[in-house]
């Protein structure tokens, strides 16, 4: 019966599939999943929504976007030819340059002979009869593979303010994800920007540099911190390049592989003046220090988290002239570093021109969207543009919004209804065959360094797979329970989970999303990397293999 039953899937299996492979995304962890399942002999289809490949980098073209990680810690590691050739310029790598560099890897690599570009994922069907997923596109084309791999990003599903009359301005407004390539301009006009995370700070602080007069619309104030950006010298870069595999040793040794490592001592044990002197240092360098170089306790510590919260309180207050326009901007509902920390560059300056106004909306909420502005309950606003940089439906948000079904039909949506459930972040019991590069309950943090690691488990799983004539991997329903309590258990006692952000699945502007959900590991990735890595050495025998 047993042996029947085999030979019968073999036939079953051996029904042909149009690609071993099929990756959705060509951003930074999809082009690298391509590089690597090519490099095993696979036929691999990549389905890219945009024009161009970047993903992250080829969207979000907003004025002023840039990353907050230090470039030479950004790019891949994977080839010592590319470090060779590839100079950064500026140590803090704007849109246009990020976008170049993923392009000359596309090049390099020759990869966008297997990219599918204005190919959005709609569905996929997994079907148990040929072990293997049916693909469907927006457009209708339709075409089966092996294996599913996801490389939808974590900040890819952008969503517009449930505001009254969204739709009804009659002037141009723009996402800041949807940004259009040709260039637009501020001079002369009234813009309103609403919104104030990270995106909305480094675009606010662009759009001042030329607008005629800008009004930003603040629902909830953020702890911003400088960049201090530069550019990099042949010196500095020669120097990197002679580095690069301390720096790439260095990240892999920290909690989300930035450069930049907590200090072991506690907030509370140095005395006033040491711990003054610490945070201006940190202040005052670049990058994410005064965040992930900060003493050991502030992210846990409430008392901690106080005191570091206090100091940037009082650096904005001695960069924004008007105190109660400063007041406005100092976060009085959660501390310093319990959401994303957004690295500006003159941010708070920005409120001292005099063609610049805050609206605060916990003052004076928006009722409408009206055809020539918006309306708050103070007052009605006119405009010439709007830009909206309200933000993302994180990290489930893209899986959502394609209809995935595994065994039975079950829907992946309406499984993780309640938060995420995963193996690894990486698999999902009932989707076999489906692998998640950089999935909910992955790590987050410096996104290249763990999406390489992340592709990296991939291939090899479907190495094995391969060299063993297996068709079919599923995490086992045990698996994804227990790996989702550890990354709930992981979160415990960070003061981040107390916070509504994108980081614990809040998005007001969604339904089913008002609710904070643990949606990633936190646990740091030399840990994730350890556990990874004991399934490995124990032959993939926690997964249910056919
Ligand atoms: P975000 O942090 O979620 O910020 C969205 C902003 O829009 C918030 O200020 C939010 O207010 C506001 N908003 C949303 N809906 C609204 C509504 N209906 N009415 C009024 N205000 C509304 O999104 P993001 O700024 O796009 O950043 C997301 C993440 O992308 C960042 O945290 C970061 O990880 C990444 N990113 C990185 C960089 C970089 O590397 N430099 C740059 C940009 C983005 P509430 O806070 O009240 O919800």
């Amino acid at each position: 019966m047993v042996a029947s039953q085999t030979i019968a899937h073999k036939a079953q299996t051996e029904t042909p599939v149009d690609f071993d492979a099929v990756i959705i995304g060509a951003g930074v962890s999809g082009l690298y999943q391509l590089y690597r399942l090519r490099e095993l002999g696979l036929k691999v289809r990549v389905f890219e929504a945009g024009t161009g490949i970047g993903g992250t980098w080829y969207w979000n073209r907003y004025p002023g976007a840039r990353f907050d990680s230090e470039s030479w810690t950004y790019g891949y590691s994977f080839s010592q030819e590319l470090l060779d050739e590839w100079d950064w310029e500026e140590h803090f790598a704007g849109q246009p340059e990020t976008e170049r560099y993923l392009n000359y890897v596309a090049d390099k690599f020759d990869l966008r002979r297997d990219i599918q570009f204005k190919s959005r994922v709609a569905a996929a069907q997994y079907r148990e009869n040929t072990r293997s997923w049916d693909l469907t596109l927006e457009d209708g084309w339709h075409c089966t593979a092996r294996f599913l791999v996801t490389a939808v990003g974590v900040l890819s599903a952008a969503t517009l303010p449930n505001i009254v009359g969204v739709k009804s301005f009659e002037g141009p407004s723009f996402h800041t994800h949807y940004w259009p390539k040709e260039p637009v301009s501020f001079v002369g006009k009234r813009v309103a920007v609403i919104g104030t995370g990270a995106t909305g700070i480094q675009t606010i602080t662009e759009v001042a540099k030329t607008v005629g007069h800008l009004t930003v619309f603040q629902r909830t104030p953020q702890w911003a911190a400088p960049l201090h950006n530069a550019r990099i010298t042949q010196e500095e870069m020669t120097h990197i390049r002679a580095n690069y595999a301390d720096i790439f040793a260095r990240c892999q040794d920290t909690f989300g592989c930035f450069i930049h490592t907590a200090d072991p001592r506690s907030a509370l044990e140095v005395g006033v003046q040491e711990r003054e002197a610490f945070w201006e240092k940190l202040y005052g360098e670049p990058g994410f220090g005064i965040w992930m170089g900060n003493f050991r306790d502030i992210l846990v510590d409430r008392q901690a988290n106080r005191l570091i919260s206090d100091f940037i309180a009082r650096k904005t207050r001695e960069r924004v002239r008007d105190p109660v326009v400063a007041e406005k901007l100092i976060p009085k509902t959660y501390g310093f570093g319990t959401r994303r920390v957004p690295l500006e560059s003159g941010y708070f300056e920005v409120y001292n021109q005099p063609n610049v106004e805050l609206v605060d909306l916990s003052e004076t909420p928006i009722e409408r969207i009206t055809p020539t502005g918006i309306k708050t309950s103070a007052c009605e606003y006119e405009f010439d543009m709007i830009i909206y940089a309200t933000g993302f439906d994180a990290i489930t948000g893209a899986f959502d919004r394609i209809d995935i079904r595994g065994v039975d039909n079950v829907s992946l949506k309406d499984k993780w209804k309640d938060g995420p459930q995963t193996f690894l972040g990486i698999m999902v019991d009932d989707f076999p065959n489906m692998l998640m590069v950089m999935g909910p309950h992955a790590g987050l943090g410096n996104f290249p360094r763990a999406a390489e690691y992340s592709a990296d488990w991939v291939t090899g799983l479907i190495r094995f797979a391969r060299d063993r004539n297996l068709t079919r991997i599923e995490a086992t329903a045990a698996g994804c329970a227990a790996w989702t309590d550890h990354v709930i258990e992981t979160s415990e006692g960070l003061l981040f989970t107390e916070v509504d952000s994108w980081m614990t699945g809040i998005n007001r502007n969604v339904e089913g999303k008002q609710v904070r959900r643990i949606m990633r590991y936190s646990g740091g990735h030399p840990k994730f990397r350890e556990r990874c890595e004991a399934v490995v050495a124990d032959g993939y025998q926690e997964l249910a293999l056919a």
